[in-house]
């Protein structure tokens, strides 16, 4: 997938990719949603009423301009005036996306706000959220509802019995708010589908800012030799399918990848997931970064899981919706469900919040062949391995059992494999 430049594509471009990705990640039906981009003669591109969402081309795009006048194959987008409405009250928002996402929808219909503080980048990346009580779709009054949620200072707004309205100072900014409010209310939901969600406090989300240790030196010359390319493009081929399986949203996850000795390849930070590079990934050597790059901000991490354990490859740090849902009940992942489960993960601990703080110990010290997965509560799932495909292929893994066992709650209780039947899995799959 090439990359969403928000600088350099035009509008109509920079819509088609997103609306088609947005279609692709379930998030959107054929018909519902809209997307639209301000550029900065105040031109209004959005996408076209009643035209498959499955399909766009950039020809479909439709320009409302300054003055008013309509360009375009087609017909605006229905609710083409409350994107207007939000621009002409939020001038610094250049983007802005509407749709029926399941999870969102489901707060609407309950008429509930999702609580962001449920993992710890959605606060910042979401802000406070938006209430806008039901109006008529299409109207002039549901444009001043919205709209007056976002002079208030939202960038997202849950639109009452029907779904959600999400502004960025980009196309990219946009899209990412969207979708981490989407996951953090997927989250929710799972959370209360095997338990009770906890919340962090604001304290605790400052807790981890406020550890990132500093950025380690640059190296002054960097080669690129061709083993070193080949792991820039197993990174960006996995983040790629993480992203495209559900397996990592946009503003969360690190891959890593062992090179030569303690050195590794690893992703950078503040690039949406999804938008990846080979020239955005970092090369750390000898304890240093490769010049004018920032890689992930626990790099720390994945460098000493890297020199105290050298059966380990790889390194991914994600948030999967299911896997989640553990990570923010708390509940045990009781891996015993079928043998694969078992087989890849035997055992996946459950680590308090700031478990992976830089000094901390305690993920370095349970991390073993026997161990190769943790889930963080509040954060993430980190699973190590051999290969990089051999570590995805074991985060769906857990990623499939989280969800057989979160769809199981409404059938009955886990009837786990046993003791004895576990053992015979050992003897025959892992001595
Ligand atoms: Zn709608």
């Amino acid at each position: 997938m090439r990359r969403l430049d928000t600088k350099l594509m035009h509008p109509r471009d920079q819509i088609t990719m997103v609306i088609d990705k947005i279609y692709r990640s379930g998030l959107t039906t054929t018909s519902g949603g809209n997307v639209s981009i301000m550029d900065e003669q105040g031109d209004i591109w959005v996408t076209p009423s009643a035209i498959d969402k499955g399909s766009l081309r950039p020809s479909d795009i439709v320009v409302i301009r300054r003055d008013g006048s309509i360009e375009g194959r087609h017909k605006p987008s229905s609710e083409y005036p409350f994107h207007k409405a939000i621009y002409d009250k939020r001038p610094d928002l250049k983007a802005v996306i509407h749709a029926h996402p399941p999870a969102l929808v489901s707060f609407s219909i309950v008429r509930q706000i999702p609580h962001t503080n449920i993992i710890p980048q959605a606060k910042y990346i979401c802000g406070e959220i938006g209430y806008a009580e039901y109006e008529l779709p299409g109207s002039e009054t549901l444009g001043d509802v919205i709209a007056g949620e976002f002079i208030k200072g939202h960038n997202a707004v849950i639109m009452e019995n029907h779904g959600t309205a999400v502004g960025g100072f980009d196309l990219l900014d946009a899209y990412q708010r969207f979708e981490t409010l989407e996951f953090c209310s997927r989250t929710i939901i799972y959370g209360n589908l095997i338990g009770k969600p906890y919340y962090l406090s604001n304290e605790q989300i400052e807790a981890f800012e406020d550890q990132i240790p500093h950025l380690l030196p640059e190296m002054e010359q960097v080669e690129h030799p061709s083993d070193e390319r080949a792991i820039r493009e197993d990174i960006k081929r996995i983040v790629h399918r993480a992203c495209n399986q559900g397996l990592m949203i946009s503003s969360y996850g690190t891959v890593s990848v062992r090179w030569r000795g303690n050195d590794f390849l690893i992703t950078p930070t503040n690039v949406a997931r999804w938008n990846i590079q080979h020239d955005d990934i970092v090369q750390i050597r000898d304890g240093k970064r490769e010049p004018g790059k920032i890689p992930s901000r626990v790099t720390w991490l994945h460098q000493e899981i890297y020199k105290r354990n050298p059966d380990v490859n790889s390194i991914i740090l994600t948030q999967a919706p299911y896997l989640m849902a553990y990570s923010v009940s708390h509940e045990k992942l009781d891996v015993r469900t079928i043998p694969e489960s078992w087989i890849f993960l035997q055992d996946v601990p459950s680590l308090p919040f700031g478990s992976h703080f830089a000094g901390e110990e305690v993920i370095l010290d349970i991390l073993s062949k026997n161990t190769p997965a943790v889930i963080i509560n509040n954060d993430s799932v980190l699973i190590t391995g051999d290969k990089l495909l051999g570590t995805f292929d074991r985060l769906e893994v857990a990623e499939f059992s989280a969800k057989s066992l979160t769809m199981g709650t409404s059938l009955g209780s886990l009837v786990p494999i046993n003791d004895h039947q576990v053992e015979a899995l050992r003897k025959k799959f892992l001595s």
